[in-house]
């Protein structure tokens, strides 16, 4: 197996339980990155279990293809529209990830065929009367082709490109990779592709000029991005696409007044704004959405891992009723968007994700992020003030620390030393499993984490000589 992001091999054969994970050899770690961000619910949620054993007895599989589809697929359709309120949403689309998502999507009918059995529905999508129902809400097309075509069919053929960050994650394939703003996922690649650039990462204490707050930092991020949109030329650039707390960049918060003012410049030259909101969804920064923290209000959104709490694979992105009407205008004249994926819109991804989101609002996971999000935020303190640490961030249940000699962003360690490897050992060698990239590390558990566990969260970083943080300190003679 060619295992993904992994240099050679390594074996961790891991079993979930709860916030928990057990290795081939019985050993127990809490997993504080919840799998990949994305088991948000924990390993072992019945509900989750029973939804997608139930499907498949009903309906193991149906396509989305030529106006037909599943009862699930179209319901998954009407609540994640009624979910997302930063902004009026029309339509959405269904993919098998989070990159197909930044990448293509399927849209899927926002008005319900029928409510009548699974079965049913999809077997008789296929007669004319049905068929004449679905056509009328449903068409498939493509995301990135989406803005493309939405663009020409406004008379508009040279509003193609699209910016993104630096630092930014949106996926590995070959669109999405483009709008990832890290040069592992270029170099080697032939990437980016020469539509998609990149503009400032908002990470206020590594690239702040000396004296500059917060809000100046901001300002001065919002005009490199409309100078950037001026020399380009506004009638080139399409979309805008931006995660509202990078993630895999190394979990950078925006800093203050960012957003608004990233929002204003983008509206200014009618630039759609893209939020990728595939780890900030669903209650991670103590909001059902990231978009409701920041006040942003998009034109598409990405959504994926906590959608079916990566029970199985599944990636949407919602649409806003102007660009669905003006594809669906097209489309009328046109005929059908050849693209699509077999699995889009799967039942069986589509009955866990409803019951994944019953769950979210049942038990108000957003506010139960906020209760305990200081407890879990306050665990790193214990080594804040560690010479070796620059800096750590995070807000709700998302957080990264970032080692630097001196604590100066100046002053890194020598990549050969590994620190962020070793630190990330140290803390498996404790019982806690962390994500590393570089010199930071990153944490973000399972939104259903108790109180109990965050102090073990906290524990485990906190050990007094035993600390993870002291023993890299050690080794290197730091
Ligand atoms: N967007 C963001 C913000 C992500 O963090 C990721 C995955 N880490 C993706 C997109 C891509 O998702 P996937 O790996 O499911 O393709």
């Amino acid at each position: 197996m060619l295992a993904p992001f992994t240099a050679g091999w390594q074996s961790n054969d891991v079993h979930p339980l709860g916030s928990y994970v057990y290795d081939i050899n019985g050993n127990k770690y809490l997993d504080s990155l919840a799998g990949l961000w994305c088991t948000a619910l924990g390993g072992s949620e019945p509900r989750l279990v029973k939804a997608a054993t139930d499907q498949l007895n009903k309906l193991p599989f149906y396509h989305s293809f030529w106006n037909r589809t599943t009862k699930p697929t179209l319901d998954l359709a009407d609540d994640l529209l009624s979910m997302f309120t930063a902004s009026k949403m029309g339509k959405a689309f269904f993919t098998n990830s989070g990159s197909e998502a930044n990448d293509s999507h399927m849209l899927c009918s926002l008005r319900r065929v029928a409510t009548i059995d699974t079965i049913y529905v999809a077997l008789t999508v296929i007669r004319h009367s049905h068929l004449q129902r679905i056509t009328k809400n449903c068409f498939t097309l493509c995301y990135v082709k989406l803005v493309w075509y939405y663009n020409n069919a406004l008379g508009r053929p040279n509003k193609k490109k699209f910016i993104a960050r630096s630092k930014a994650y949106h996926g590995s394939t070959l669109i999405s990779a483009s709008l990832t703003g890290l040069p592992a996922l270029h170099q080697k690649f032939d990437l980016p592709a020469p539509f998609v650039l990149h503009t400032d990462c908002p990470h206020y204490w590594r690239f702040h000029l000396p004296g500059e707050t917060e809000e100046e930092f901001a300002t001065r991020l919002a005009k490199n991005l409309e100078d950037l949109i001026l020399k380009e030329g506004p009638e080139t650039i399409a979309a805008f696409i931006a995660e509202p707390v990078m993630g895999a960049g190394g979990v950078i918060p925006p800093p203050k007044t960012y957003f608004d003012k990233v929002q204003a410049v983008v509206k200014k030259y009618d630039i759609l704004f893209i939020v990728d909101e595939v780890i900030t969804a669903f209650g991670r920064l103590g909001t059902m959405f990231g978009s409701d923290m920041y006040n942003i209000k998009p034109d598409l959104v990405t959504l994926a891992k906590a959608l079916s709490s990566a029970y199985v694979p599944i990636g949407a992105t919602l649409v806003s009723p102007e660009i669905a009407a003006v594809v669906d205008s097209q489309s009328n004249k046109l005929g059908s968007f050849a693209h699509g994926f077999t699995y889009s819109g799967h039942p069986v991804a589509c009955a866990v994700a409803i019951e994944a989101l019953k769950i979210y609002r049942e038990r108000n996971i957003p506010d139960h992020v906020k209760q305990i999000a200081p407890r879990f935020q306050e665990g790193t303190k214990a080594f804040a003030g560690s010479p070796i640490v620059g800096e750590i961030r995070g807000v709700g249940l998302i957080l990264g620390t970032e080692f630097a000699n001196n604590k100066s962003r100046d002053d890194p360690f020598p990549a050969e030393w590994g620190v962020g490897a070793i630190f990330g050992q140290e803390c498996q060698k404790r019982g806690m499993l962390v994500r590393v990239a570089g010199d930071s590390i990153m944490m973000s558990p399972p939104l259903t984490m108790t109180p109990g566990e965050v102090d073990e969260n906290n524990s485990s970083l906190s050990g007094g000589n035993n600390a993870p943080e002291r023993t890299l300190f050690l080794m290197r003679g730091m």
